[in-house]
């Protein structure tokens, strides 16, 4: 059988390294991307060879057209060719303000870095992903919950759905489906940094099973979207978040 071959951006921490483990574990070469974290990307490369699977870590900083084109460019010389896109490197503020006192280099980071860096490395897929791939995109439950202080957070990853929608239709044809995760609280620095220990604890009793998400929890989800049990979902986002909304 061909080698199955996934990059997953973000992957040095959080969602984005376990889900390059899961998809290392179901069978897919996995690029581990990362912005400047190389020691942690590194970590997660030594996790899944010494598990007996194939990955290379790849630093490429999606925001910049460039270095997005450089990730696939070095995923077709490590491995030959690219069938899942996973799309889940993402920022987020760690200080929540009002839009009224949301700075313009907040607002510009989010969406410089979330809605930029997802658009760039579509783009990239769209001209050298493999008939049958996979584009998985990172939403979040968020934009459901329209909880006041995620405006820029928010409307970036709203943007990110809408665009996940459009690509799914413009690759008729090509047999790509593109599909977004939407995790709701997930334990991950990106979540924990910054909060209050109430804070934490009133955001993991909110979803009625009275937990935070765990990044396993979102690679299953990831893993169906990319497999061949998920073929007839196209251009949806699925919510993951414990029935938060
Ligand atoms: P995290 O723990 O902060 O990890 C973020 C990852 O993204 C790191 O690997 C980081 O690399 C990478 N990254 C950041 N900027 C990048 C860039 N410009 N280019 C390439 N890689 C970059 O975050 P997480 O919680 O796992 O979040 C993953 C995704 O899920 C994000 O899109 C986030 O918005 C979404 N999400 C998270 C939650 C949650 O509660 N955690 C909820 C909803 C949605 P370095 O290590 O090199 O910095």
């Amino acid at each position: 059988m061909t080698q199955q071959v996934a990059i997953v951006t973000g992957a040095s921490r959080g969602i984005g390294a376990t889900v390059a483990r899961r998809l290392a574990a179901d069978g897919f070469a996995v690029i581990v991307n990362y912005a400047g974290n190389a020691a942690a990307a590194a970590e997660v490369v030594a996790d899944i060879t010494a598990a007996g699977g194939q990955a290379t870590a790849v630093q490429a900083d999606v925001s910049d057209p460039a270095a997005a084109r450089r990730l696939f460019d070095e995923a077709i010389r490590a491995y030959g060719r690219v069938d899942v896109l996973v799309n889940n490197a993402g920022v987020m503020p760690t200080n929540m303000p009002a839009l009224v006192d949301t700075d313009d280099a907040t607002f510009d980071r989010m969406f410089h870095i979330n809605v930029k860096g997802s658009f760039n490395t579509m783009r990239e897929a769209v001209k050298r992903l493999q008939a049958g791939g996979r584009i998985v995109n990172s939403s979040s439950s968020v934009v459901g919950l329209a909880t006041p202080g995620y405006s820029a957070y928010a409307a970036a990853k709203a943007a990110i759905e809408t665009m996940t929608n459009i690509l799914a239709k413009e690759l008729r044809g090509r047999q790509i489906t593109v599909n977004a995760v939407a995790p709701g609280p997930t334990a991950t620095d990106l979540f924990l940094d910054g909060k209050a220990p109430e804070v934490i604890e009133r955001l993991a009793k909110a979803a009625p099973l009275e937990r935070l998400g765990t990044p396993q929890d979102i690679a299953g989800v990831v893993s169906f979207l990319v497999g061949p049990d998920s073929a007839w979902v196209n251009g949806q986002t699925l919510r993951a978040n414990g029935g938060i909304i």
